[in-house]
């Protein structure tokens, strides 16, 4: 799978029993559709968050393609708190591009507990800074 900002391809890393694709170059990651779900692993926090998409039409960051159907992507924002979190999704659902840092940041915003696995992974494994 290429990645939908630079096109290199992307590798497959697995957190917590999820395949995710990496980018090397950009650091953006790539979730397939319920992967997030999974790696949220609180369904009651998940819902919530998921809860908070919605679709952005007026953003005038620039529109990516799908890596999977190659389509182009929807700007979604997440939670109500500023900065606004800005997330890339495909319109068929087939999953989620999250830019460098987003992923550690739709954690933060899940509230999920300080020494949660996933956010210490997430910084043992793409150096995000720890909050
Ligand atoms: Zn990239
Ligand atoms: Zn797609």
């Amino acid at each position: 799978m290429d990645c939908p900002v630079c096109k290199n391809a992307m590798i497959t890393l697995e957190l917590e029993d999820v395949e995710i694709d990496y980018c090397t170059d950009c650091g953006g990651i790539w979730l397939d559709a319920g992967e997030l779900e999974l790696l949220l692993n609180a369904p009651d926090k998940a819902k919530g968050l998921l809860d908070s998409f919605r679709i952005d039409s007026e953003s005038d960051e620039k529109i990516r393609k799908c890596p999977i159907c190659d389509k182009k992507m929807q700007k979604i924002v997440v939670g109500s708190s500023k900065p606004v979190l800005l997330l890339d999704k495909c319109r068929r659902g087939d999953g989620l591009w999250f830019d460098k840092g987003e992923l550690q940041d739709i954690f933060d915003r899940a509230k999920l507990d300080k020494d949660d696995k996933i956010q210490k992974l997430l910084s043992d494994m793409f150096g995000y800074n720890q909050v």
